[in-house]
C-alpha cells in the first residue's frame, strides 16, 4: 500500500480524496477505529466562516471556501448551505475586525436593526457595532463526509472498526498494526487522529507537537428558525448562534475553556455549568433564546499551541505525517490540511497561487 490515513473524520477523508487527485494511481486505505465521521467530525457544527486570526490561516480559510464553493458545483447535493452573516462587537473592535476578516468578504457597518429585519432575535448592546460579512455557509459535516466517502470508494479501500494499535516507523516503509491482529505495510502514513492525540498508538511520536484537546459546547436551542435567518458571530466572545433549519433548531457555540480532556470520557453530556456558561454570554444578546438552552452537544477538538492547524512530519524520513489540531476550525479549513499534507507527503498537483484546484 503507497498511502494509510488513520483516522475517518472531515480531515482523514479529504486527505485521502486530495492524494486520489493528485496521484490516482496510488493505494490509499482509511483505517478508522469506529465509522466514518463518528469523531468530532460527527458533533461539528460545521460554519465556516471568512476570518482567520493570523496570516496563514487566513489564506487556508480563503482556499477552503474556494474548495467548498467548487465542490457544490460538481456535487449539488452535497450538505453545505449558505448563509448571510453578521458580526456583533464592541465598536472599538472594528480596527481588529478589518484585519482577520478576508478582503472578499467585504466586510460592512450596517444599521443594528437590520438584525431583526433578516429574522434574527439578536439585539446588539449599547456601545457595540454590527457588521456584514460575505463568505459564510455551514455544513452537516457528518453527513458530508459520508458522502466524500462513498465517492472515494471502492478505488480507496476504508477499514472501518479497525483500530490502529501501533505505529511503527521505519526506512523504507510504516508498519501498523491494528486490533484486528492484522500488520499493514504502507510506504506513507498520515495520522489524523482529530482530539485523540494521546492514543497509545502513536503518543510517543505525537507528543513533541504540544497539541492539546480541549472540550467544545455547542448548545440547541429547540425553537425553528425562520429559512434564512442569519448566523450572528459575536467576535468579542468568540462565539456564534447559527440557525440549522435542515435541522429544525438553532445552535450557540461559546468558548468552554476545558483543557487536556479525553474525548473517550466526555460522556456525562451537558452539564450545569455549560448551560449556565452558554447563557451568560447569549443572554447578553438573545435573553429569550439563553433561556431555552436546556440542551446539545459535547465534545473536543484539538489544538495547537501556535492557533494555526499543524501539518508535520513525526519521524526522521518523513514517512509518518500529522494532520490536525485545526483550533475548533477543523471543517472550514480541512480543505486547505488536506492539501498541505499532501504537499508534505511529496505529492505534485498542488494549488497553484493558493487558488483551489480539487
Ligand atoms: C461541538 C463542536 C462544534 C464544532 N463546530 C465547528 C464549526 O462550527 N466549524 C468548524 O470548522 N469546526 C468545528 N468544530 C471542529 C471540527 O468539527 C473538528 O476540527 C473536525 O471535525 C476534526 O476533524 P478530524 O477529521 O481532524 O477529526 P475527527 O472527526 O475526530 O476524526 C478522527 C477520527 O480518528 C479516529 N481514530 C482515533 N483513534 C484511532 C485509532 N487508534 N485507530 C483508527 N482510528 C482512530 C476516530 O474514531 C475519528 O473518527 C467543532 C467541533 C465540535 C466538537
Amino acid at each position: 500500500m503507497d498511502i494509510a490515513v488513520v483516522g475517518a473524520g472531515i480531515a482523514g477523508v479529504l486527505i485521502a480524496r486530495e492524494v486520489a487527485r493528485r496521484d490516482p494511481g496510488s493505494s490509499v486505505v482509511v483505517v478508522e477505529r469506529d465509522a466514518v465521521a463518528t469523531g468530532a467530525s460527527r458533533r461539528s457544527a460545521g460554519l465556516h466562516f471568512p476570518r482567520g486570526t493570523t496570516r496563514r490561516v487566513r489564506r487556508m480559510t480563503s482556499y477552503s471556501q474556494d474548495y467548498y464553493r467548487a465542490l457544490r458545483k460538481q456535487m449539488p447535493r452535497l450538505p453545505i448551505y449558505d448563509r448571510d452573516m453578521y458580526l456583533v462587537a464592541g465598536l472599538e473592535s472594528e480596527a481588529h475586525l478589518c484585519e482577520v476578516h478576508l478582503p472578499e468578504a467585504g466586510l460592512a457597518a450596517v444599521d443594528p436593526l437590520a438584525l431583526r429585519v433578516a429574522g434574527s432575535p439578536v439585539v446588539p448592546p449599547a456601545g457595540s457595532g454590527v457588521w456584514s460579512a460575505a463568505g459564510c455557509q455551514y455544513a452537516d459535516v457528518p453527513a458530508l463526509t459520508r458522502a466524500l466517502a462513498r465517492e472515494l470508494r471502492p478505488d480507496t479501500g476504508f477499514l472501518e472498526g479497525v483500530r490502529v494499535t501501533a505505529v511503527v516507523p521505519g526506512t523504507s516503509a510504516v508498519t501498523l498494526r491494528t486490533g484486528t491482529g492484522d500488520t499493514l505495510t504502507a510506504g506513507q502514513v498520515v495520522l489524523a487522529p482529530g482530539p485523540w492525540l494521546r492514543d497509545p498508538a502513536w503518543h510517543g511520536l505525537v507528543e513533541p507537537l504540544g497539541a492539546r484537546a480541549k472540550k467544545i459546547v455547542a448548545l440547541h436551542i429547540e425553537q425553528a428558525p425562520e429559512p434564512d435567518a442569519p448566523v450572528v458571530v459575536f467576535h468579542d466572545e468568540d462565539a456564534f448562534l447559527l440557525p440549522l433549519p435542515h435541522a429544525g433548531h438553532w445552535l450557540f457555540s461559546y468558548t468552554c475553556r476545558e483543557w487536556d480532556v479525553d474525548p473517550d470520557e466526555l460522556r456525562a453530556g451537558v452539564l450545569p455549568r455549560d448551560l449556565a456558561e452558554a447563557r451568560e454570554v447569549l443572554g447578553r444578546y438573545a435573553p429569550e433564546l439563553a433561556a431555552r438552552c436546556v440542551s446539545g452537544r459535547v465534545f473536543c477538538d484539538a489544538y495547537s499551541s501556535t492557533k494555526e492547524p499543524q501539518i508535520r512530519p513525526l519521524d526522521p524520513e518523513g514517512r509518518v505525517v500529522f494532520a490536525g489540531a485545526a483550533n475548533g476550525s477543523g471543517y472550514r479549513l480541512a480543505p486547505a490540511v488536506a492539501a498541505e499534507t499532501a504537499d508534505l507527503l511529496g505529492l505534485l498537483g498542488g494549488p497553484a497561487n493558493g487558488r483551489s484546484t480539487l
